[in-house]
């Protein structure tokens, strides 16, 4: 059943509307299951995640125990018009959590999310990145929170787990207002912004399906051997950032092990015809984050690398 969770009329005869799909099954279950994407409406990973799901749910609708919601674009407007915050606002709805009933636009929307989503057991918040970064599919965690969210986590088909520190957790996010309340929130990301990476939907699918068996929402007989992460417990993140000007050309491809000192790529002059800074990895280790957009000035983010404790 598709249900709308927030409309508003937008200026310029432009409805506003927040929809989710809800797929019902054997009431002998109360558990429910969100799983949420485009809150940021340059990613476009969850649009085919979502696709696959309800694709796949409509056709074992009679396997469904509990109730699977999929949110497929709750900054819709944002996804419509390709642009990360809210229109005609500009503003990070995930920097406006818990919202207010009372607020701005994007403090109305993360209100009505919040609103839907609450009560649910396990909610998935699928993010993908920015236009300047691809990401190989990992979820992060906060620390306080990974005794509970680590056992899911691991059930995802990701490669990479990244358990952040309390301190860089951001308190006004969808979920971490979400695991305040109690639903156990898990924020994926993969990929790149405004594109579509298919072996990433499709492994990202395969896990959610594998979860939604494995915690009971779904009757299937599926044996799935999903891929066991690399968790972030004990390693250290490498940022690895430009040290000057110029076009970002990658020599490896990401998701791969790098060993100390290897090259990642160059940064380069067009006009001299010159490597302005020949990027090496600091430390051995799995290169989970790698720039996509070419262009960098000082301080761009080129790419994060995970080293392990004994790596
Ligand atoms: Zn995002």
């Amino acid at each position: 059943m598709i249900e709308e969770i927030f409309s508003i009329d937008l200026r310029v005869s432009e409805k506003l509307a927040v929809k989710r799909h809800r797929h019902t099954g054997d009431k002998s279950s109360s558990r429910r299951i969100s799983i949420v994407s485009g809150i940021h409406g340059d990613e476009l990973e969850g649009q085919m995640v979502s696709f696959l799901l309800n694709e796949f749910l409509t056709e074992h609708k009679d396997k469904i125990k509990g109730i699977i919601d999929v949110y497929p674009s709750v900054n819709s407007v944002g996804i419509d018009s390709i642009v990360r915050n809210v229109p005609p606002t500009d503003v990070d709805l995930n920097r406006v959590f818990p919202g207010s009933p009372e607020g701005s636009l994007p403090e109305r929307i993360a209100y009505a999310l919040v609103e839907a989503v609450k009560g649910s057991d396990i909610a998935i918040d699928i993010h993908s990145s920015n236009i300047f970064l691809m990401e190989i599919p990992q979820i992060r965690i906060s620390e306080e929170n990974a005794d509970s969210l680590l056992p899911i986590a691991e059930k995802l088909n990701v490669d990479f787990i990244w358990i952040h520190g309390a301190v860089t957790v951001l308190k006004s996010t969808f979920a971490h207002t979400m695991n305040q309340l109690g639903t156990k929130t898990l924020v994926v990301e993969m990929g790149v912004g405004m594109r579509i990476t298919q072996e990433y939907c499709y492994q990202l699918f395969d896990g959610i399906i594998n979860l939604l068996v494995q915690e009971g929402f779904l009757d299937l007989d599926l044996k799935f051997s999903v891929r066991k992460p690399i968790v972030s417990t004990n390693g250290t993140v490498h940022f690895i950032n430009a040290e000057a000007p110029g076009i970002f050309i990658p020599t490896i491809k990401h998701g791969n092990w790098v060993k100390k000192g290897q090259q990642i790529g160059k940064v380069v002059s067009p006009l001299h015809g010159r490597v302005v800074h020949n990027v090496l990895s600091p430390a051995n280790g799995f290169l989970f984050t790698l720039r996509e957009y070419p262009v960098v000035y000082p301080g761009s983010l080129l790419a994060r690398i995970y080293e392990e404790k004994n790596g």
